[in-house]
């Protein structure tokens, strides 16, 4: 099956009000644009260096998410070049969004990531922090907050993971209706290939598709 053949079943596949992100993370703008052709014009990239040009010549309608780990140093061109950063995890980088989005009087969405299954070495905030660290930076002016995005633990099977999409979901309600001035509790990211039905099964309402729609990853 061809790429766009794969993305418009994915397409049909998946309820309406679920968006899909294409994590495009080693794949060629040639195959960027297939997805977006066949209607996924949602596309998330990893790695600032690999993206920036591809980002700066794909001049198509596509809305470009950041959802790598994201160091201090790379904020002011993701900020520029993406459209939202789904891996905020502390108060200082928000302090750095907010400041490099106000020099370009930009509104960046985000979505604060969240380490579910609470593991060492992972980035992510502790899910008992989210809910302090989103009313701590509610008050940043250039600072949109959209929801929240988690990864879980790396397992083959994602049925193994329905416990923490359980949880992700239970911690977004809970900060939801708190109704916290300037937070837009909108979005919960959370599903890849393996996992993304169980994930939307437990209300996810975005999801990151990378191997099922572009097949598996060549690194070199
Ligand atoms: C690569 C990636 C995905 C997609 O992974 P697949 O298993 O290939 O679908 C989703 N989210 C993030 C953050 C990624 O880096």
């Amino acid at each position: 099956m061809s790429i766009s053949e794969k993305a418009k079943m994915i397409i049909k596949d998946v309820p309406k009000n679920v968006k899909i992100i294409a994590a495009a993370k080693t794949r060629s703008p040639e195959e960027i644009k297939e997805i977006v052709g066949a209607g996924i014009k949602n596309i998330g990239e990893n790695y600032l260096q690999e993206s920036e040009d591809i980002i700066l010549t794909l001049n198509e309608d596509i809305e470009w998410h950041f959802i790598g780990h994201l160091q201090k140093n790379k904020v002011k061109k993701v900020v520029n070049l993406f459209d939202m950063i789904q891996t905020v995890d502390s108060f200082s980088l928000c302090k750095e969004i907010d400041k490099r989005a106000k020099s370009i009087n930009k509104f960046m969405k985000i979505l604060i990531e969240v380490n579910i299954a609470s593991e060492s070495n992972k980035s992510g905030v502790l899910p008992e922090k989210a809910e302090n660290l989103i009313k701590d930076i509610s008050f940043f002016e250039n600072i949109e907050v959209l929801g929240l995005m988690t990864m879980g633990p790396f397992v083959e099977d994602g049925e193994l993971l329905r416990p923490y999409f359980k949880k992700a979901k239970k911690l977004f309600d809970s900060i939801k209706v708190q109704k916290i001035p300037n937070i837009n509790m909108k979005y919960l990211s959370m599903g890849m290939s393996s996992s993304y039905k169980v994930a939307v099964e437990e209300g996810a309402n975005m999801i990151r598709l990378g191997t099922i729609l572009f097949g598996e990853r060549k690194y070199n």
